[in-house]
């Protein structure tokens, strides 16, 4: 069959085809550990699975406005309230099926064929192809390992192209977990504001933070609602990957767009799951600090086992539920990359990890800590026996 040129400007996700692997292990008998998937253990919160059980009973099973039902987008505006003190008005709200739609929506309405994105590499999988495939040019700002994988303005400014038309700026970061400072968040925006470049703030793990306090760019959506988008979602937070709830805050334009984009291509989230986000955001966030909690708790002792492995620098992730250790130091002509370390952990230790060259690091491989601390122990001594016996 013959398919179309764009298709060949994308990957299928990396984090999604290597779950894939592991869960057909599993179903084949063999005894996988995935740390592979970015997904909370923790089940979704009875109270939240209540809600979607009434929408289902009430019928509530038709086709809703595109852009999500006016409570769904006034729950947004509550959640931006609640948290930074941020007054937006349902307008400036879309829901989207996940905050992949969500990103995807932004970048095709905003990007014309050829525009530069500065992207901060580590980066998440899924951005350099919903970049391309919108027709844009990811520009890598690279940090590494020794910077604690952090960037700043004098970076973007060596990247800048007559082109640049817009930044992702994603904290805390997957895969890195960095988690930047308000000041740090601050800094980055106002230069890419000076610059006429708008930036989408990807900030999905926001409330997922162990230093401090959550940190959001929507104070300066607030004051620049056309300079700034902010993405968000439940899958996170809230524990509801399945459930697939995204959503955007914007400037009421730049929403009129993504609804009339989105109402082409997949209408509006699913309508039963946005009762569900209206129970999420409006209802009691004890839930979040729990799972929070447990994050916290993992993230010291894995980092913890790994400061034994010799040769391994593990940065401590501010935030998110991932670990990116700069595994070089191991490498072998044998193994000679992310992706070969991967492959032999897979083989010898049953456990899935993803190469850092997903994420653009190939001198690192990502495990997520957000499965049950037994589990999280267990696949850390199997690596670590892998690695050095
Ligand atoms: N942004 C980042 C940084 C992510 O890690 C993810 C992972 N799923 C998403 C966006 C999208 O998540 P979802 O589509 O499940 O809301
Ligand atoms: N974002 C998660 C991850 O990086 C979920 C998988 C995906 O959507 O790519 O593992």
């Amino acid at each position: 069959m013959n398919f179309a040129e764009r298709m060949k400007k994308i990957k299928p996700s990396a984090t999604l085809a290597i779950n894939a692997k592991a869960l057909d292990l599993k179903a084949r008998g063999i005894a996988v550990t995935s740390l592979a998937v970015g997904e909370p253990d923790a089940p979704t919160p009875l109270h939240i699975c209540e809600a979607a059980k009434k929408a289902i009973d009430e019928n509530f099973t038709k086709y809703t406005p595109v852009p999500g039902i006016m409570d769904a987008r006034k729950a947004v505006c509550h959640y931006f309230q609640r948290q930074y003190q941020v007054t937006a008005k349902p307008e400036n709200v879309i829901l989207t099926t996940g905050g992949k739609q969500s990103l995807a929506n932004t970048l095709f309405v905003l990007l014309n064929d050829g525009d530069d994105v500065l992207l901060p590499c580590p980066y998440w999988t899924s951005y350099p192809d919903l970049i391309r495939i919108a027709g844009g040019n990811p520009v890598l700002v690279k940090s590494d390992s020794s910077r604690g994988f952090r960037i700043d303005p004098s970076d973007l400014e060596k990247a800048l192209t007559p082109r640049t038309r817009m930044m992702i700026l994603n904290t805390p970061s997957n895969p890195t977990g960095v988690a930047y400072s308000q000041e740090e968040v601050d800094a980055l925006v106002q230069w890419c504001f000076d610059h006429d470049i708008f930036v989408l703030a990807d900030e999905i793990y926001d409330q997922l933070v162990y230093d401090g306090k959550p940190v959001s760019a929507s104070h300066w959506w607030e004051k620049f609602p056309e300079k700034i988008a902010i993405l968000n979602g439940l899958s996170k937070a809230f524990s509801m990957p399945g459930w697939r709830v995204g959503y955007t805050l914007g400037h009421e334009e730049l929403i009129k767009q993504c609804s009339k984009l989105q109402g082409q291509m997949t209408s509006h989230m699913c309508s039963i799951a946005q009762k569900a986000a209206v129970a999420a955001l409006d209802g009691p966030y004890d839930c979040v600090e729990e799972m929070r909690l447990s994050f916290l708790r993992r993230r010291d002792k894995a980092m913890a086992e790994i400061s034994t492995w010799p040769g391994v620098v593990c940065r401590r992730p501010g935030g998110a539920f991932y670990l990116f250790p700069d595994v070089s130091a191991l490498f072998t002509p044998e193994m000679p990359n992310g992706e070969a370390v991967c492959a032999h952990l897979l083989e010898k230790a049953r456990v899935a990890c993803v190469p850092g060259e997903a994420f653009g690091d190939p001198n690192c491989i990502r495990l997520s800590y957000a499965v049950s601390d037994d589990v999280l122990m267990d696949a850390l001594r199997r690596i670590k026996e892998a690695l050095y016996n």
